[in-house]
């Protein structure tokens, strides 16, 4: 495992800094990485501290000062060989990602796919980055908006989408002319520190390395001086609605701008009318995919109560199938959880199922015998009625199966959770489905029909409402959060008129 951290160089990593120049440290803490998938160490990675993050920032807001006025088709030539540079390496990333969160190999290099795409997506918008022209209602006078760059970018970023998720930022955020600050997750620094020297040496060969910097920590240390740094006007925030509370209140101090795209708890809500053999398939990769690690993952399944024992009995033959195991195996549909904490969170979770009145249909085990500990069953809890768990997200591959007697009851079901991520409806019937989506229907940021609630494409706005954190990354207009509006007025007559017919003489 440890030939793709070597083949990437990130053995001989010295730094825990990645600015504009390379700052080598001693005497900082070391962050040993290992792997998910066997415990065995694959690197020893230094922090960088409190002094090394300062200068990277300072370096960063003097890279911006050049950047911006590089005009953005030619902003758009550097992504675009950036997403070339990925798609050489995209074998080795995508392998590096799995060894460093335990993620199935077809899950890595998909992840490092969505980065290609989203490169090649920003490569189209550096042409499109559009203002409107006003109509004004004095003589004489034209009315435009305009759209700037904004500053240096703060990314933090979550264990699971290690690549993924800071390219919806980092790439947008290039070809909208701001630099880029990546504070990964303890996690997962290989994945951050491979795919950031690619874009630092794609930028170097046109003059801006330091557009894309990255400042490694153990804990969130650095991530909280990023929030409270008033050189970064926007903080984009991935991971857990405790610490998206966190940083959104320290932003909100200073009146800077968050993206939080914060914990799920997503639904899917089978319909009686619906193709059975696309339900047992959406719903298995949904929950089980990434095992359970996504925040789209599949927690809650509302099921007509018509199908209930019939859906119950094909999802336990199909998860009976599901090998578990080292996740670069062909073959292996879930690997491990990242770490000890989470499988406590499992064990946790599995432990209250009884308790309050649920029942474990299927799995329920931390499995023995496999190469870490780490490694749990996925598991089914049938329950006659929502029982509390279900209103919290536990990041592990566990599903609640409850029964539900019309649209109405389903939908009311699948927004009663505070997150409000993704959610999706398998059904025929053209009324279930529009309800589903409609004004009144689902309450989350995702409405899907007819597939699971994860598996996004780059090009739609991606993010969810209410303790989600209304964040919107990657596709649609999600740019515009990157940049500064402006709104312009032009007077070239020789009078002067006031807006709103207003006198003043
Ligand atoms: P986490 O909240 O533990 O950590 C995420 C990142 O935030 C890490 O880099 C961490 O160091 C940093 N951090 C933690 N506390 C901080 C603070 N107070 N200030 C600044 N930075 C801080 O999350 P995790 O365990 O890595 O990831 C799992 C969670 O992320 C789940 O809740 C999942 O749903 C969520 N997630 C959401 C999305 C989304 O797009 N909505 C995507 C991926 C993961």
């Amino acid at each position: 495992m440890k030939d793709v951290v070597t083949s990437l160089g990130l053995n001989t990593v010295t730094s825990g800094a990645f600015g504009k120049s390379a700052i080598v440290l001693s005497g900082n803490p070391v962050l040993a990485v290992s792997s998910p998938i066997d415990r065995k160490s694959l690197a020893q990675v230094p922090c960088a501290d409190e002094a090394s993050y300062h200068r990277v920032v300072d370096e960063s807001v003097e890279v911006f000062r050049e950047w911006r006025k590089v005009p953005a088709p030619v902003r758009g030539d550097m992504v675009r060989q950036i997403g070339n540079a990925i798609r050489d390496s995209k074998h080795a990333l995508g392998k590096l990602v799995s060894v460093e969160t335990g993620k199935i190999l077809a899950e890595g290099e998909g992840e490092v796919q969505e980065a290609i795409d989203i490169a090649d997506f920003a490569v189209g918008l550096s042409r499109q980055l559009y203002g409107n022209v006003m109509q004004s209602e004095r003589k004489n006078h034209r009315m435009y908006e305009q759209w700037h760059p904004l500053g240096p970018i703060g990314v933090i970023t979550a264990f699971n989408f290690p690549v993924a998720v800071w390219a919806w930022n980092a790439m947008i955020a290039a070809v909208c002319g701001d630099t880029v600050i990546w504070k990964p997750s303890e996690w997962a620094p290989l994945s951050a520190l491979a795919v950031n020297s690619i874009c630092r040496e794609v930028a170097k060969s046109s003059g801006f390395e330091g557009v894309f910097s990255l400042v490694i920590d153990d804990g969130p240390s650095l991530g909280k001086l990023m929030a409270a740094d008033r050189r970064i006007p926007c903080v984009s925030a991935t991971g857990s609605c405790v610490m998206g509370r966190s940083v959104a209140s320290v932003v909100g101090e200073r009146l800077g701008r968050c993206i939080l795209e914060l914990g799920g708890n997503n639904a899917t809500i089978v319909m009686p009318d619906a193709d059975m053999n696309l339900v047992i398939r959406g719903v298995l990769f949904g929950a089980v995919g990434t095992a359970g690690q996504r925040c789209t993952t599949i927690r809650r399944a509302f099921v007509h109560a018509d199908i209930y024992e019939e859906f119950l009995s094909r999802l336990k033959a199909a998860y009976a199938q599901v090998r578990i195991g080292d996740p670069l195996v062909n073959g292996t549909l879930m690997g491990p959880l990242i770490n000890e904490r989470a499988v406590e969170g499992y064990k946790a979770a599995i432990a209250r199922v009884a308790q309050e009145g649920g029942e474990i249909a299927h799995g329920g085990q931390v499995i023995s015998g496999l190469p870490s500990p780490l490694y749990v069953e996925p598991t089914i809890v049938r329950a006659s009625k929502v029982i509390p768990l279900m209103v919290e997200e536990t990041f592990a591959p566990i599903l609640y199966v409850v029964p539900v007697k019309s649209v109405d009851e389903a939908i009311a079901l699948n927004n009663a959770v505070p997150q409000g991520l993704s959610s999706s409806m398998f059904t025929r019937n053209m009324q279930s489905m529009e309800q589903f989506l409609s004004a009144s229907g689902s309450d989350c940021g995702i409405a899907n029909v007819n597939m699971g609630t994860s598996g996004a494409e780059i090009g739609g706005a991606f993010g969810g409402e209410k303790d989600t954190g209304g964040g919107r990354e990657s596709g649609s207009d999600s740019w515009k959060q990157y940049m500064r509006r402006q709104t312009c007025n032009i007077n070239y007559g020789d009078d002067l008129p006031l807006a709103q017919g207003v006198v003043f003489s």
